[in-house]
């Protein structure tokens, strides 16, 4: 039997490019041959962690597809970052399913022995399996989220209700867990039919029919859930996470992504004049935008909880002007010192690593929260869209190492609405109090074993083994 060959084929997003890239450096690590299949402006992002893994002594590599002509996607558009609005999401989408003759091509001439294709490309199923290749899905999701969003779809317990606000329990998890309508996104509350809702529904299909799943979680996290997504479900999978903590040194950690518009050693040196757990790192992940009202309401709360803080601000498209509006007056110069503002993309999980920081205010999005419980951080809860109205459940309900700051309303690329009082009190919350240190120490203990989790014998390692194992003697 020679080496491994598996083939990751990542969303063309950052959210699931980051993800994917760091599991295929695993695979990698466990000798298997890794190779990345994107397009050419996302191969960018790609080259330098590739290139840092083969000079490591693994093997890895990238293979580069065309991005499709598609009209009414602005020119050079190939990541789903870089949309100018939500509404471009079905063209986008479109686009990618264009892919699939090439990436058939590829399986064809390449003939890999597994491929780890993202949910967003239902069809990878059956174009794994004209060539007899096992496909696996990775949905870049927790098992709870996962879990949650099944026995929504199975019972609809939204359909009778009164209204939006009127809380309900999601049946049949092993936690009861209340949410609202309007914390749903709009085609998973049983409307309309559009092309997202069917595509949705060609997800869960062909999460049935594929090899299996590949989760970016540890058991000991959520271990009722992913016996649940198994047994009750019915679904093999495999957990290998947290997949982040294969970036062991500053540059590993800094260049995942995009390029830092911060120098990661600039950042280390601020963060080191700081005492241990004294900032709160304010981030809503590679693709929320709030309206300038919320950013400036959250630079009023941030400033009245006292706290310090780095805050990353996405750059919203075309808004140069409207962009520093949100700026309350003297804010900078009172900030001096004990703020920094990251303007667009910053070093995340180097920051995150730093003894300084001591809170997270994030939007939920699955890779930042599982960042946030591997670097032992407490967190500011502030879901947007997405399936982040799960992972906050998970992190305020049942892992209880978060306070949520009270939003209420499902919104694709970022809220407006939440208030800087409620913000105050949530970042005091997280950060100064008895109740803080309860949370820091429950946090600072999944710490203990996200990194178990992955070192030799820990779960997710045997989880990847098993895998790699089960992989090596498909075909025989
Ligand atoms: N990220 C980063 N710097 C930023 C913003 C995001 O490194 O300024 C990374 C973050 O560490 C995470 C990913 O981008 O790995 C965002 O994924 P997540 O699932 O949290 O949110 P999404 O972007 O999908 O909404």
């Amino acid at each position: 039997m020679g080496q491994l060959n598996v083939f990751f084929f990542p969303m063309l997003l950052h959210g699931h490019m980051i993800p994917i890239l760091d599991m295929a450096k695993l695979f990698a690590s466990h000798g298997v041959k890794a190779t990345i299949i994107t397009t050419p402006l996302n191969a960018r992002a790609f080259s330098k962690a590739v290139e840092r893994t083969k000079d490591c002594g693994f093997q890895m590599s990238i293979r580069i597809l065309k991005f499709p002509v598609v009209a009414g996607l602005p020119q050079g558009c190939e990541n789903a970052d870089q949309l100018p609005s939500p509404d471009m999401f079905p063209i986008f989408f479109k686009a990618t399913f264009l892919l699939r003759e090439q990436v058939e091509q590829v399986l064809e001439e390449c003939r890999p022995d597994c491929l780890v294709a993202d949910m967003f490309f239902p069809w990878a199923t059956d174009s794994a399996a004209k060539f007899d290749i096992p496909r696996l899905v990775f949905h870049g999701t927790s098992f709870f989220a996962l879990c949650a969003t099944w026995q929504l779809g199975l019972h609809k317990p939204f359909k009778n209700l009164s209204n939006d606000s009127e809380p309900f329990v999601v049946p049949n998890l092993p936690h009861e867990i209340k949410l609202t309508r309007s914390q749903l996104p709009p085609h998973d509350r049983g409307g309309i039919e559009t092309d997202l809702s069917r595509m949705l529904i060609q997800i869960k299909e062909t999460e049935q029919r594929s090899y299996g799943v590949i989760v970016n979680s540890f058991y000991e996290l959520e271990p009722d859930y992913a016996d649940h997504y198994r047994n009750v479900l019915n679904i093999k999978a495999w957990h290998v996470g947290p997949v982040s903590l294969c970036n062991r040194g500053v540059e590993d950690k800094a260049q995942r992504g995009k390029k830092p518009a911060i120098d990661e050693y600039e950042c280390l040196k601020w963060l080191d004049l700081k005492n241990p757990n004294s900032v709160i790192y304010i981030c809503f992940g590679s693709v929320c935008k709030f309206p300038p009202s919320q950013l400036h309401e959250l630079a009023m709360g941030l400033e009245a909880s006292g706290q310090q803080f780095i805050w990353v601000v996405r750059k919203r498209e075309n808004e140069k002007d409207e962009e520093e509006k949100w700026i309350p007056e003297g804010f900078e110069e009172r900030i001096e010192g004990k703020g920094l503002i990251i303007r667009g993309w910053a070093p995340q999980v180097l920051i995150l690593d730093h003894q300084a920081v001591g809170g997270f205010v994030t939007h939920c999005g699955w890779n930042s929260t599982l960042e946030g419980i591997s670097a032992g951080v407490p967190m500011v809860t502030w879901p947007s869209f997405a399936e982040q109205f799960h992972n906050e459940k998970l992190v305020t309900e049942i892992l209880r190492i978060g306070v949520a700051v009270g939003a209420q309303e499902w919104v694709q690329l970022g809220t407006d609405g939440v208030k800087r009082d409620a913000i105050e009190m949530a970042v005091k919350h997280i950060m100064v109090g008895e109740e803080a240190e309860g949370r820091r120490n429950r946090a600072k203990a999944l710490k203990e074993m996200a990194r178990k989790a992955i070192e030799e014998g820990g779960s997710s390692y045997s989880d990847l083994s098993a895998l790699i194992k089960e992989l090596s003697s498909y075909h025989f």
